[in-house]
């Protein structure tokens, strides 16, 4: 997506000299992680700590409460206030520098070689060494990729993170970017062991009734647009503040109004604490790119899952998308 011709990929051979000849590893997701970034730390991290190395998970917000159920999620730690003497850093499902946080960045800021593993096709390779597959339908399917074929140990707590990363990133391996690959890869993980109910039963079936209460809320903000094609909702302050919603507590929630029939684009709007206002947006047809829209804000993400962090007011930030969304759908002929 980026307009300079993007650095070559490194080679999984050239990423594994990398883990094997250094011994300290710091690995970063992205701000508000989900399950592919939270799942990817913990895959890698749990592999290289299982191969002898000395490794940190630093995410700028923490580990979220959705995901405490994960095995090794313990290890999630908030950015430390001065930097942490390791060789290398590695970023992880993190579309954008920028997009780890300034503290993660600070507290990684020694490190003398960054890797950049990622399937954002916004992603600009911002990494010394990148491995940016945008055909993969997560971040976590590619680790799994990339520590079978390089022969690292897979822990039990690499081979669960594994399974939500890609699980949660497909909409539970329902997205068209899951492939013949993510299921075998499913299936090898199960016959490694993982249990499938009981994994699946923590990741879905486990929301805070506060979550419930937001579905309700944002129900009663809905609106469709008079051809049917976009539906919008939106989550202003007071709702959040009555509710003491926490910011995982919307993750998700936008498929529900993408699952419209006859909607093409659903946009979810929402005010956040430091006054910016996020936007997500899906789309269900190939012909309307919602990276490109993202991109036009400043934001960034896939073809049918993209998002914004853009200034505020939410009235503001709503008519520029909507409009911009528009524009894209009359381009489409849709
Ligand atoms: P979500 O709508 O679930 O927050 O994000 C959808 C996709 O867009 C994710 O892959 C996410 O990483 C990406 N994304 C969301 N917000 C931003 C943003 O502000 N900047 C960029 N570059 N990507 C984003
Ligand atoms: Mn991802």
């Amino acid at each position: 997506m980026s307009e300079s011709p993007t650095p070559e990929n490194a080679s999984f051979d050239q990423i594994g000299e990398v883990l094997r000849n250094h011994q300290s590893f710091v690995l970063i997701s992205h701000v508000r992680p989900d399950g592919d970034a939270i799942g990817s730390q913990i895959a890698l991290g749990f592999a290289l700590m299982a191969a002898g190395k000395s490794v940190r998970l630093i995410n700028e917000d923490g580990l979220p409460d959705n995901l405490e159920f994960m095995a090794g999620s313990d290890k999630i730690e908030l950015p430390p206030a001065e930097p942490l003497d390791v060789e290398v850093a590695i970023a992880l499902d993190t579309a954008a520098k920028p997009r780890m946080g300034e503290k993660a960045l600070h507290a990684a800021s020694k490190a003398k070689i960054w890797l950049n593993i990622d399937h954002h096709k916004s992603n600009p390779s911002y990494g010394d060494l990148n491995l940016i597959d945008s055909s993969s339908p997560a971040t976590g399917q590619i680790l799994y990729q990339l520590i079978t074929a390089l022969g690292l140990p897979m822990p039990a707590e690499s081979r669960d993170a594994i399974y939500v990363a890609v699980s949660t990133d497909t909409g539970s391996f329902q997205y068209p970017s899951t492939t013949a690959a993510t299921y075998r890869m499913a299936a090898e993980l199960i016959d490694h062991g993982l249990d499938v109910g009981k994994i699946n039963s923590d990741t879905y079936d486990n929301h805070p009734y506060r979550r419930v209460e937001l579905m309700r809320a944002l129900l009663n903000t809905l609106e469709l647009s008079a051809d049917g094609l976009v539906a919008n909702w939106e989550l202003r302050d007071k709702t959040r503040i009555d509710l003491a919603l926490l910011p995982e507590d919307s993750e998700g929630l936008i498929d529900i109004i993408r699952a419209i029939r006859g909607v093409q684009l659903a946009v979810f709007f929402e005010e956040l604490v430091d006054g910016k206002i996020r936007v997500s947006m899906r789309s269900k047809d190939k012909r309307v790119d919602v990276c490109k829209i993202a991109l036009e804000f400043g934001g960034g993400g896939h073809s049918l899952a993209a998002g914004i962090r853009m200034t505020g007011p939410l009235e503001d930030a709503k008519a520029l998308v909507l409009a911009a969304i528009r524009r894209h759908i009359e381009a489409a002929g849709l």
